[in-house]
């Protein structure tokens, strides 16, 4: 059984509860290391990004986190950087490295607000080429991790977070193909994959992504890869993981987890593996 979780989000952004409250469902959920993943500062989105005094708030909360639970849980201070975010990685024990945005001509578009805010970026940009709006997005996807020195990439396939509500890809158009493939080419070697169940907890999806046709690619390039809920709930902190651990395990992984920056190896399967 897995009994951590890497991906985690407060109420010092967009998540529900206070990092106390989350740290305190891990431990009665049975979780023996819980890494924070608050969004890095992003100037140009203020809303969905901590600002630079939160920042120095957050990190300080989970430092004295740390202390007060020490024993009854391993905690880490992470940060999941969005392509465009401007905080430091070398802050923080581990950084996931996410794009949420595509920004053309000065303005930003959220890849993962809603359906129609994807349409309208994608008829309005792309003149209606989803093929086009891909090739953007994994054009910045490949380069996520050197741009904010990730040990994760988050939600690898962000763009087809409303595919069952009928806005997302062609899955078998050569061109989407094509830019998966590159981002991945490009990842290889430079971080970890991770299997996001997110969207599933909120009612987007349900299956977790990446693809198990991406996540055998990813296998045969010799990437690794971790299990994460992207939680902004204290009660979703582990959800949907028996369907992440089997499309896994389905793809061919027999080991998940990552190295983070302190050279730590966090075995996300424990003695299974
Ligand atoms: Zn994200
Ligand atoms: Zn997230």
């Amino acid at each position: 059984m897995i009994t951590s979780n890497f991906h985690t989000h407060t109420n010092y952004v967009d998540g529900k509860h206070t990092a106390e409250e989350v740290v305190q469902s891990a431990i009665s959920l049975g979780m023996t290391t819980l890494g924070f993943s608050e969004h890095g500062y992003s100037s140009h989105d203020p809303e969905c990004s901590l600002s630079k005094e939160k920042t120095l708030a957050y990190r300080e909360e989970i430092r004295k986190l740390k202390k007060t639970y020490n024993g009854q849980i391993d905690l880490l201070c992470g940060i999941e950087m969005d392509y465009t975010s401007e905080d430091d990685p070398t802050a923080y024990d581990y950084v996931i490295g996410s794009v949420h945005y595509l920004v053309v001509d000065g303005v930003t578009y959220p890849l993962d607000y809603s359906a129609e805010k994807t349409l309208c970026c994608v008829n309005t940009v792309f003149h209606g080429d989803f093929d086009a709006y891909a090739e953007a997005y994994f054009q910045l996807v490949g380069q996520v991790a050197e741009k904010t020195q990730a040990d994760i990439i988050g939600h690898f396939d962000l763009i087809t977070k409303f595919s069952e509500q009928g806005v997302g890809p062609n899955f078998n158009s050569p061109r989407y193909i094509a830019a998966w493939q590159k981002a991945m080419q490009n990842l290889a070697g430079k971080a970890v994959l991770e299997i996001n169940t997110g969207a599933m907890s909120r009612g987007y999806r349900t299956a977790p992504y990446p693809t198990l046709e991406q996540l055998r690619y990813w296998k045969k390039l010799g990437g690794q890869v971790v299990i994460n809920s992207d939680s902004h709930h204290k009660d979703t902190l582990m959800f949907a993981f028996e369907q992440g651990l089997a499309l896994a395990r389905e793809a061919g992984f027999t080991c998940l987890g990552f190295t983070d920056r302190l050279g730590v190896y966090h075995n996300q399967l424990g003695e299974e593996s």
